[in-house]
């Protein structure tokens, strides 16, 4: 049986217009596949009246509901454009059903706002299928085995659809978003940013991993294990989008990757300098067990800098404060990651980041580098100049 999974995210049901591209999108799939699966966002993006964010402004940033309670108030986003997508097929004649991301069989373990999906109970969407049913899904949720609704995290929609691809064996995936797919970098910040038609799925990894977020990381990851092609398309024309793929796939077919394919950026980075004798293995165990991630870091003897979410700053003042230390940071930072798979052991790479850098006045504050990238951390006022110089001068526009 060819199943097809189609994700639409929050700008594709936000408005009416788009609804109405989004039945379009999926009457036509219908003819061509025997079975479709359709996973849904909460409704655009902050400042629409049943987005996430707006659900949140309900109850205040201050709020004393246990994480528990604040998963059933943010589940009921994509709850709601799931049963406004079932309805508008169903005026088209099309059988179709809403589904909680429990009522699909997603279980998660109970840990709220971020749940991990521990298995997926493919029986019940089996045989809503065979009995001609298209399951419009509530994405970003599931259940927990105790039986209460569950949140995945940000961006979890696309997590959703790709697990149900892979429980259900599915032919392909389809993740419907506002651009024509994977693109140089992100074109809200780089207007000549040009769109990838394939790419390999470590790269797109990559570039979700440093922040690209038009696929969420843990969904191209999955998508890589089962081996399913994803294709990233835009809700609102008919481009053929991007078919993200395994990189020997793109080998046979002769596709020649450039040295670097994208340009990446993450904001809302804040670096902290600490200086002083302290317990590094105590200080960064304390930062894990409150959750800090540390996203660049250098150790020197007396020294060390690390970049974090600039949302755990307060946290990190307060561990510090238990320390006799000279700390002081940097708000206001983002880091920029240069990606191609190419890069490996080819020399002179950093060099040309930071001389395109140099010549448009950029300070680099931090740098770090894997296999596959090399970012750097500057204050957010230069991001738009940066990620321009940067696509520049690895011929990317
Ligand atoms: P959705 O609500 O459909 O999930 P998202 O906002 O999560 O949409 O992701 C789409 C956005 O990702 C685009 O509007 C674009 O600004 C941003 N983006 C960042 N980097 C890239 C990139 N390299 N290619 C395409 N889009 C990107
Ligand atoms: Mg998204």
């Amino acid at each position: 049986m060819r199943i097809l999974v189609q994700k639409f995210g929050g700008t594709s049901v936000a408005t009416e217009h788009a609804r109405e591209r989004v039945i379009e999108k999926i009457v036509n799939a219908k003819k061509e596949y025997d079975a479709i699966i359709v996973v849904v966002s909460a409704m655009g993006r902050k400042g629409f009246p049943y987005s996430t964010d707006t659900l949140l402004d309900l109850i205040g940033k201050e709020s004393n509901l246990s994480p528990r309670e604040i998963d059933m108030l943010i589940s009921c986003g994509e709850i709601i454009s799931s049963v406004v997508i079932s309805n508008l097929l169903l005026n088209c004649n099309v059988k179709a059903c809403a589904l909680t991301g429990g009522n699909a069989g997603i279980i998660t373990d109970d840990n709220y706002n971020r749940a991990n999906i521990i298995n997926i109970d493919t029986n019940k969407l089996l045989s809503f299928i065979e009995e001609g049913y298209i399951p419009v899904i509530a994405g970003f949720q599931g259940v927990s085995t105790n039986g209460h609704i569950t949140t995945i995290g940000r961006g979890g929609s696309d997590t959703t659809a790709v697990l149900l691809g892979e429980a259900l064996g599915a032919t392909s995936i389809e993740i419907y978003t506002d651009v024509d797919g994977i693109m140089t970098a992100d074109p809200k910040v780089c207007s000549s940013a040009k769109i990838i038609n394939e790419i390999s799925y470590n790269e797109v990894f990559q570039m979700a991993d440093s922040g690209a977020k038009v696929i969420h990381p843990s969904a191209v990851e999955i998508a890589r294990r089962a081996g399913i092609p994803l294709y990233i398309r835009n809700t609102f024309n008919e481009t053929s989008g991007t078919n993200i793929t395994g990189y020997n796939m793109l080998i046979k077919r002769n596709i020649k990757d450039k040295l670097i394919t994208s340009i990446a950026h993450r904001k809302d980075r804040t670096q902290f300098t600490v200086e002083g004798h302290i317990d590094d293995k105590l200080f960064f165990e304390e930062l894990a067990y409150h959750d800090v991630s540390i996203d660049i870091i250098n150790i020197f003897p007396k020294k060390r800098v690390f970049t974090i979410d600039s949302d755990k700053k307060s946290i990190v003042l307060k561990i510090l404060n238990n320390y006799e230390t000279d700390t002081s940071f940097i708000d206001n930072c983002c880091k920029v990651t240069v990606i191609g798979e190419k890069m490996t052991g080819v020399p002179g790479v950093m060099a040309r980041i930071i001389k395109s850098l140099n010549e448009v006045g950029v300070e680099i504050l931090q740098t770090a580098d894997s296999l596959a990238t090399i970012a750097c951390l500057i204050y957010e006022e230069d991001l738009e100049k940066s990620v321009i110089a940067l696509h520049k001068e690895f011929e990317l526009e």
